[in-house]
């Protein structure tokens, strides 16, 4: 009997979604065709063209609940039917607001191109308020000019001053390659180079600050994931420390993007920006150009900070003293990395002091 229950035991611990290492592509051409997929995993969405209140469409109530999972929707009020009732057109304009377009309430297809395209699994509606700043007045003649920026989860937590150091480790069944490692190393210099914050890798994953894995479907915290696309990513506000990431997504290491890039090609370091900023305590924002802004499309790079994301962290830590406002500082480790540069200037002084004695004897 014991052989069997062996057996057993040793099939549940290989088809553990957590044992298996995550698909990392060195690029976008080495993604076998037969994990490309058709489409952005809502494609079946875009039968939902043109809706608005009072039309009852089929797929509608699979609409509403992708409007809840990302805070939309009440859940206690959200009428699960594909009935567009008031509800859910009072959500599709908050959406709409969120994302810098036209309040028409309507499906229309500049909201279904956002809808459909991958994200993050974060919501941008937390208990009813909306974390995401509005980008722009809906139409030209509205006088409130409000200007999209950086938002914070509610209440505003961080990490207290005496973590300003953070310790990160990577789940361990997850066999994660250096490769991949050093990405997330200068994911979190992102970071570190625009505020007081240090962040240094550690091998136990059950001491480290923050926790980073990769998981296939439900993975026990209430926010399953849903295969290829969809939703990429989450992390957890401060002092929670988890980073979660969707373990069936082509992630690509080398971000070298080509514009034919393949519909399901996710370059892993701007995903690890963006929920690396929420582990810092940042929500979303409505600014396209943020590292904070919440869909990202496939074959796209985006790991450079923008203003938005420097002024947001900055509120919430203070500056780098080595910050100049202007552009990336170097951290200390990569000042060891760029040695070479600086004993090219020792040399340069040397060369002065050499001719300067040459001109001393010779004048
Ligand atoms: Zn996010
Ligand atoms: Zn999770």
């Amino acid at each position: 009997m014991k052989f069997p229950l062996l057996v057993i035991s040793l099939i549940i611990l290989f088809i553990n979604p957590a044992s298996i290492s995550a698909h990392f592509f060195p690029n976008i051409t080495s993604i076998p065709a037969s994990l490309i997929p058709n489409g952005t995993g809502w494609e079946a969405f875009n039968s939902l063209l043109g809706c608005g209140r009072g039309m009852k469409v089929g797929g509608l109530a699979k609409l509403k609940k992708y409007f809840q999972y990302f805070g939309y929707l009440n859940s206690s009020s959200a009428d699960f039917s594909d009935e567009f009732d008031d509800p859910f057109e009072s959500a599709v304009k908050i959406y709409q607001l969120n994302f810098n377009l036209d309040t028409t309430g309507v499906i229309d297809a500049p909201t279904l191109k956002h809808i459909v395209q991958p994200r993050c699994g974060n919501p941008d509606v937390v208990n009813g308020t909306s974390t995401m700043r509005f980008g722009k007045p809906s139409n030209t003649n509205s006088t409130i000019h409000t200007v999209g920026h950086y938002s914070f989860f509610p209440s505003r937590p961080r990490w207290p001053d005496s973590k300003s150091e953070l310790t990160y480790a990577f789940l361990p069944e997850n066999q994660v390659p250096e490769t991949v490692q050093s990405l997330f190393s200068r994911a979190f210099d992102r970071w570190s180079e625009v505020s007081p914050l240090t962040f240094r890798q550690i091998t136990s994953f059950r001491q480290a600050d923050i926790k980073i894995g990769f998981f296939s479907g439900d993975h026990g915290d209430g926010e399953p994931f849903d295969g290829v696309l969809g939703t990429l990513a989450h992390a957890f506000a401060p002092t929670v420390g988890r980073l979660h990431l969707d373990n069936d997504e082509n992630w690509v290491i080398d971000g070298n993007f080509i514009t034919a890039a393949p519909l399901s090609a996710v370059d892993l370091e701007s995903v690890a920006v963006h929920e690396i900023g929420h582990l810092l305590g940042l929500g979303h924002s409505s600014v396209e150009e943020a590292i904070m802004y919440p869909s990202i499309r496939s074959g796209v790079r985006k790991v450079e900070l923008a203003n938005d994301d420097i002024t947001g962290i900055q509120e919430l830590y203070g500056s780098n003293p080595n910050f100049n406002g202007s552009g990336p500082v170097l951290t200390p480790r990569q000042e060891r990395d760029s040695s070479s540069g600086h004993s090219l200037s020792g040399h340069v002084v040397l060369f002065i002091v050499v001719v300067g004695l040459f001109s001393l004897l010779f004048v």
